[in-house]
């Protein structure tokens, strides 16, 4: 499903690599936690996932995409099967959590019928039944990363990205996040999750993926995480 093989990412001429030498095989349907320091190059991998960056060396393929062979027309079609959420939400203020979530299926053409139908059903999926006519700054910071998850799994993406989702929360919601995450990967989405939060790393007991130096130095099935 994901495939690195001996990815190299150097940003300036003379820079170190940001990733190097990075080979790693995600299957459908796993839930994976990408951790490291800041600067490690977490936040790399992702974007060279997403087609934010395009790698210095080194194959990637994403749902049997061979990202060598992708064109830039393509790269839309790429990220409606990969769904991101971020630490800062990023929703959008001046709509609703209804309308914040329906927009990513507008752009895609769906009509007005239909997005009444799927809207509510991911909005029941995330538990914000009865916040739909709210403005994101009516929301505490675990609801409006519920907003963020539902516009990112409402296109029914293969794989959720989870940036450090629970950077602005608290412990409780935190949890109910990594809850979230659990419940749509059990839905049938590959998730990948970044996070700096010890706690949530060795209780969730997941496959644990470290980077270091841009080098990937440990991958544990049910790993666990020492800052
Ligand atoms: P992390 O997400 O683990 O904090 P990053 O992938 O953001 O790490 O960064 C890895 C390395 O690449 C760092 O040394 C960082 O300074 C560098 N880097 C990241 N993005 C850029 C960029 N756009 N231009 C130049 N260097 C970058």
């Amino acid at each position: 499903m994901i495939l690195l093989d001996r990815v190299t990412k150097i940003y300036g001429r003379d820079a170190k690599p940001a990733l190097n030498r990075v080979s790693l095989h995600i299957e459908p349907n796993e839930f994976v936690i990408l951790v490291g320091t800041s600067g490690a190059g977490k936040s790399t991998l992702l974007k060279l996932l997403t087609c934010e960056e395009r790698p210095t060396s080194g194959k990637i393929v994403v749902g049997g995409i061979d990202y060598d062979t992708l064109k830039e027309k393509h790269i839309p079609l790429l990220r409606r099967k990969i769904g991101v959420v971020f630490q800062d939400f990023k929703l959008l203020p001046q709509r609703t959590v209804f309308e914040n979530i329906a927009f990513a299926l507008e752009i895609s053409g769906m009509t007005n019928r239909e997005l009444k139908n799927t809207v509510p059903k991911v909005i029941e999926l995330v538990g914000l039944v009865g916040k739909e006519k709210q403005f994101p700054h009516q929301l505490s910071g675990g609801e409006a990363q519920r907003v963020a998850i539902a516009r990112a799994v409402v296109r029914q993406p293969k794989i959720l990205i989870a940036d450090e989702p629970t950077g602005n929360l608290d412990p409780r919601h935190s949890w109910d996040i990594v809850r979230l995450l659990e419940k749509i990967n059990r839905y049938g989405t590959t998730v990948l999750l970044t996070t700096h939060n010890v706690d949530i790393v060795n209780r969730l007991k997941r496959r644990v993926i470290t980077i270091d130096h841009g080098k990937v130095v440990s991958d544990q099935a049910q790993g666990s995480y020492r800052q």
